[in-house]
């Protein structure tokens, strides 16, 4: 799986995706079962509110190889301090629409 992390920009000030990182290594929650190799091809911001870079950001991830684009989980959880992101769906839905079936979409990494 070659993976690329889609962040919340506003988070960045409070969290250097410790736990991100640690649960796509030791392939716990939103990774448990996967059998093969987990590469991160690329971490990357949504590029602020309300989030419409995140759509070239994932396509530019997909075109270096990215099969899956995974959401910290800032966006979805708003973790951690409790505060998703208004947008996440909707910056969801356009990279899916954008992206089609070339990727996998992963909502949360824990
Ligand atoms: S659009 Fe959402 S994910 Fe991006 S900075 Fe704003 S709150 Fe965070």
């Amino acid at each position: 799986m070659k993976v690329s992390l889609i962040r919340c920009m506003q988070t960045e000030d409070m969290c250097p995706a410790t736990t991100c990182f640690k649960v796509m290594k030791e392939k716990k929650l939103a990774f448990e079962g996967i059998a093969e190799d987990i590469e991160v091809i690329g971490v990357n911001t949504c590029g602020g509110c309300p989030g419409k870079k995140a759509v070239t950001r994932a396509a530019e991830m997909a075109k270096r190889g990215a099969d899956t684009i995974v959401f910290a989980s800032c966006i979805f959880k708003g973790t951690p301090i409790g505060f998703p992101c208004p947008h996440a769906q909707i910056i969801k839905d356009a990279i899916a629409r954008k992206l089609g079936d070339t990727v996998k979409i992963i909502d949360y990494t824990h």
